[in-house]
């Protein structure tokens, strides 16, 4: 969402409170967001320092990484980032500061990247998921399969071959 800075720039305000929903389209690495991210903060302006802070609370859907069942997710992120309007800075300073363009901020793309670039790298059902067989496919969390079973050790392979053929 655009949010206008001007009443806080002119001195009317010294803070701007934000909350709104923001959708977050497509899919990240199997990661969607089907419900919109809460977005609750506040914009601030102190002696002509002015700060975004927020709280991102999201919710997405993905697969657990060992068995591929659906996992849903629920967590909360803390943003804050200094505020400077454009014209103010050096390009190489950019990166560290939220820039509003004609005293607008628009934050959102800023916040889906916060939350996706702290996504963790796994997920999983639960702790102690045993996950798929490799072989055969089966969840081996509703039961062992046959698989294991099956295999025989190449070694005994030989020596079974060698028992049959003196029978
Ligand atoms: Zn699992
Ligand atoms: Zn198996």
């Amino acid at each position: 969402m655009k949010i206008d800075l001007t009443p806080l720039l002119s001195g009317e305000v010294d803070e701007i409170a934000i909350d709104y929903p923001l959708t977050i389209e497509g899919s990240f690495g199997g990661v969607a967001f089907p419900d919109p991210v809460r977005v609750l903060g506040t914009v601030t302006d102190k002696a002509g320092y002015t700060a975004l802070k927020a709280k991102l609370h999201f919710r997405y859907d993905t697969v657990c990484d060992r068995c591929l069942r659906p996992v849903s997710v629920s967590g909360a992120l803390e943003f804050s980032r200094t505020v400077a309007l454009s014209g103010s800075l050096q390009n190489e300073d950019r990166d560290e500061y939220l820039i509003a363009e004609n005293r607008m901020l628009d934050p959102d793309g800023v916040f889906t990247e916060e939350i996706l670039l702290n996504l963790p790298m796994k997920h999983l059902c639960r702790e102690d998921c045993k996950g798929l067989c490799q072989k055969c496919g089966k969840d081996l969390n509703e039961g062992p399969c046959t698989c294991a079973a099956k295999e025989i050790d190449p070694r005994l392979a030989g020596l079974e071959k060698l028992l049959k053929n003196k029978g």
